[in-house]
């Protein structure tokens, strides 16, 4: 049997970042993907402006920069066709101009896994996990076979997890809990021939559900679109996709002359959330740890932080060779602490943009108030921290923007009943 101090599952953000992070600290690492890179995921592929000093601490991001990648300088939303806003990243608390890196899954997941494979990380691709395997109610290992179907048993002193939303821990310990909202899909194709503005990222609500366009190229945008399963039902999916998309009118203004350059891909987008696991010898990075609507995009940046949590956590369990349920229980504390703030806003983001009443008067009132969309996109950058937003303070000047800008609307409808009132009378007299 072979054995190595610690086994990563899955070659995603989450695993590679993981493995890159631990390396540096010289422990003997094996990393295993099903996949062979460069392999597929259906993203929004709009990252975290944040995800940039992460990237650079793994030592990634000249090779990402030397691939000239496409940076975006804010995000654009609108609501059920109606209202538009668009936001510019504000400054970060430190002065600095941030942007973000909007780039295709399958080239930044194969640039991560190459750093990997130059390495001293063991990378093995095309090995599937099957099973956890266990010593003293504890994660000792794992069990797979390779694509000729040779089984391998492999030992480890810890086990982390970064197989994604279908990670082997979550089905054979059973801890995915909270599924929120109806069953969510999302569909995907990159486009060609995108007229607007490339430097954001748009994101349109309408009926029946969301797209985010991303640019990742000179003429190329990413567009992804989420509804509720039930809207596939009996429908041929490219031609649902190209329906929907250009259905929009301000999706149309951008999309229309252009057209999907390859098949939609379609993946299921419900967010979830998970137990923390009970037994020792193992560790939960990235979507493993739970899954946000893809809304608010964030996901790259999560499965990043949240390797670069544990690292410390790991440290620390070798050095005291104590790979407990209670000593790696810091990690599950110090994850949820930072990201709690954040996943709640995340959460009354999503139920917000499904209320086309309240989406549009946000929106609305949001394009008047520069302070307030500004401090919410940071916030969703992963730059600002959440807590600026989800408080007191914020809900009060939300609130206020949204009764002066009600106020407005009246006063600008009484205004024109005026004006209407003095041209049917002037009208009279003559
Ligand atoms: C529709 C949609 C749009 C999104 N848009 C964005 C966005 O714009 N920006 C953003 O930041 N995030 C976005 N996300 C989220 C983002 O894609 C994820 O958060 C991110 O991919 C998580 O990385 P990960 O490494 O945890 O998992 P993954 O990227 O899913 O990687 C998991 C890896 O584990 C491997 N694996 C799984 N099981 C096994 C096994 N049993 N044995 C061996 N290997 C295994 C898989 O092959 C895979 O390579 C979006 C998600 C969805 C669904």
């Amino acid at each position: 049997m072979k054995s190595c101090d610690i086994i990563i599952i899955g070659g995603g953000p989450a695993g590679t970042s993981a493995a890159l992070f631990l390396e540096k600290k010289g422990y003997h690492i094996t990393l295993l993907d099903q996949a062979r890179f460069p392999r597929d995921k259906i993203c929004g592929e709009f990252i975290s402006p944040a995800a940039d000093s992460i990237f650079a601490e793994l030592g990634i991001l000249e090779s990402i920069e030397a691939l000239n990648p496409k940076r975006l300088s804010g995000v654009a939303l609108s609501a059920y066709e109606s209202s538009f806003l668009k936001v510019p990243y504000p400054l970060s608390p430190d002065g600095k101009t941030m942007t973000s890196l909007s780039m295709e899954r399958s080239i930044l997941d194969n640039l991560m896994v190459d750093h990997v494979r130059k390495s001293r990380v063991e990378l093995v691709e095309g090995f599937k996990v099957t099973d956890l395997l266990f010593e003293d109610n504890n994660v000792c290992g794992v069990r797979g076979h390779d694509e000729y179907k040779t089984r391998l048993n492999i030992k480890a002193k810890l086990v982390i997890d970064a197989g994604g939303r279908n990670s082997i821990s979550l089905r054979r310990l059973n801890l995915k809990k909270n599924s929120f909202g109806r069953g969510k899909v999302a569909l995907a194709a990159h486009w060609k021939g995108f007229k607007a503005d490339s430097h954001y990222c748009y994101m349109h609500v309408s009926h029946p559900g969301y797209t985010g366009i991303a640019p990742v190229g000179s003429d190329k945008v990413n567009v992804v679109l989420v509804v509720d399963k039930t809207n596939l039902v009996k429908q041929n999916v490219d031609e649902f996709f190209i329906k929907i998309v250009l259905g929009n009118r301000m999706r149309r203004k951008f999309l229309a002359d252009g057209f999907p350059i390859e098949k939609v891909r379609v993946t299921d987008s419900l967010s979830y959330s998970v137990k923390k696991p009970k037994c020792g010898g193992l560790l939960l990075v990235g979507d493993a740890t739970g899954f946000i609507d893809p809304f608010t995009g964030e996901g790259i940046y999560l499965s990043l932080r949240s390797s670069q949590l544990a690292t410390g956590v790991i440290k620390n369990a070798f050095d005291r060779s104590d790979f407990s349920n209670r000593n790696l229980a810091t990690y599950d504390f110090l994850r949820r602490k930072e990201f709690q703030k954040k996943i709640i806003l995340s959460k009354v983001l999503q139920r917000l943009i499904y209320s086309s009443f309240c989406c549009d008067r946000v929106i609305r009132m949001l394009a008047t108030q520069k302070e307030l969309s500004s401090l919410l996109i940071g916030v969703i950058g992963d730059y600002i921290p959440a807590e600026r937003v989800v408080c007191y303070d914020y809900f009060r000047c939300f609130l206020s923007g949204l009764i002066k800008q009600q106020i407005g609307s009246l006063k600008s409808k009484e205004g024109l009943l005026n004006r209407l009132n003095f041209l049917v009378s002037s009208e009279r007299k003559k």
